[in-house]
């Protein structure tokens, strides 16, 4: 399990980031959505599938899926 943080950006902003204590002790944290993006189910083009779908939604992507 991750603990989910918010860090606040220099414009104002919010950034969503996560944080995981390391077994030395120390803190790491990194990016939330790129943290998501690297575990979320990929289409064959590369990209991160929307939704429970398999593929990124490009209408190539769903025909070449189609295809199979
Ligand atoms: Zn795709």
């Amino acid at each position: 399990m991750i603990a989910r943080e918010y860090v606040s950006l220099p414009g104002g902003g919010l950034r969503q980031v996560y944080s995981i204590e390391r077994t030395d002790g120390s803190v790491a944290l990194g990016d939330y959505r790129a943290w998501l993006a690297s575990r979320a189910a990929r289409c064959a083009c590369g990209a991160v599938c929307r939704g429970s779908g398999r593929t990124c939604g490009a209408p190539e992507c769903i025909s070449r899926l189609e295809r199979c």
